[in-house]
């Protein structure tokens, strides 16, 4: 996607996923000078500031103020007091587009804690975002233009795949699969190196080779236009040690065990909300 018009954009928070997403803004060619930043504490301001000459503070509502695109980046836990004091502090926030990158605060909450006309569009990442591989879910609300989309759209491509969702209960549902799959994904891998290790592989060797097939196997999913079961097929002889391996797998109901997993954590993102 091309870099949109830029507009002052003002990260609340400089935590590890503003890290990445500033990251990647700029390497995509976003202009720094219209990247603010700011965190209670010094470091990573700094360390930010030093890497990309972009502004920083220790006071939100500064940044806020000054900024026409507001991305909050705080723990859920801090959400209600950080907007509450933006609410105080910023005037017309109803003119500004405002971000949520936290789990669980849907945006009937945030127009409670900042202003009944906010224009708002929540994002949820997934942490391979950090390494540059996420999958961002995004919904905005019906007072967000296409241009304010695509613009956020910009910032979360640097960071991986964007994908825009229906609403908001698609958003929970997308966060129990990209949001909590690496969870899954490593609790496989971590069986199947116990697995090896269990037959008398060395640990490291056993993790190397769970690792890398891992990635061999996503670089084949993503690059070929078969279905996942096609694909699995084609690796798997009629009779074969992977036939074996498989019947054992689906012997056990793997599909219906990903489901319960899936719902369960939908069920626990509706909880928190
Ligand atoms: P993080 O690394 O803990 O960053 C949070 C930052 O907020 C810290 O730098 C913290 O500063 C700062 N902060 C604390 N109080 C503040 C305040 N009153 N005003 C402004 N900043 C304040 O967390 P993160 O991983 O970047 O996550 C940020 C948000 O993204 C969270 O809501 C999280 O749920 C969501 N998220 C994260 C991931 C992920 O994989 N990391 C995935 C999806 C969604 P100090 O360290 O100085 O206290």
């Amino acid at each position: 996607m091309s870099t949109p018009t830029p507009r002052k954009i003002a990260f609340i928070g400089a935590g590890n996923m503003t890290q990445s997403i500033v990251g990647g803004m700029v390497k995509s060619g976003y202009p720094a000078d219209h990247i603010f930043v700011s965190n209670p504490s010094d470091a990573k301001l700094n360390t930010l500031k030093e890497r990309h000459q972009l502004h920083v503070s220790n006071d939100n509502a500064e940044i806020a103020q000054q900024a026409e695109v507001i991305v909050l980046a705080v723990k859920p836990q801090l959400m209600a007091d950080v907007c509450a004091d933006l609410s105080r502090r910023v005037p017309n926030l109803d003119s500004k587009l405002i971000v949520s990158i936290a789990a669980g605060i849907r945006i009937p909450k945030y127009r409670q804690y900042l202003n009944e006309n906010i224009t708002m569009i929540r994002v949820m990442p997934n942490t391979p975002s950090l390494v540059g591989e996420g999958v961002s879910g995004l919904v905005a609300d019906d007072r967000a233009s296409a241009a304010d989309k695509a613009f956020i759209e910009f910032a979360f491509d640097g960071v991986g795949q964007t994908l825009w969702v229906a609403d908001e209960d698609e958003l929970d549902i997308l966060g129990a699969v990209a949001g909590s799959g690496p969870a899954y994904f490593f609790e496989f891998m971590a069986s199947l190196q116990k697995a090896a290790v269990a037959l008398g592989f060395d640990h490291e060797k056993a993790r190397a080779m769970v690792q890398q097939t891992a990635l061999g196997a996503a670089t084949m999913a993503i690059d070929s236009d078969l279905e996942l079961e096609d694909l699995r097929k084609q690796v798997t002889s009629k009779g074969g040690s992977t036939a074996k391996g498989i019947e054992v797998y689906q012997a056990a109901d793997i599909d219906d065990i990903s489901e319960q997993a899936v719902r369960a954590a939908v069920a626990r993102n509706q909880e928190m909300a």
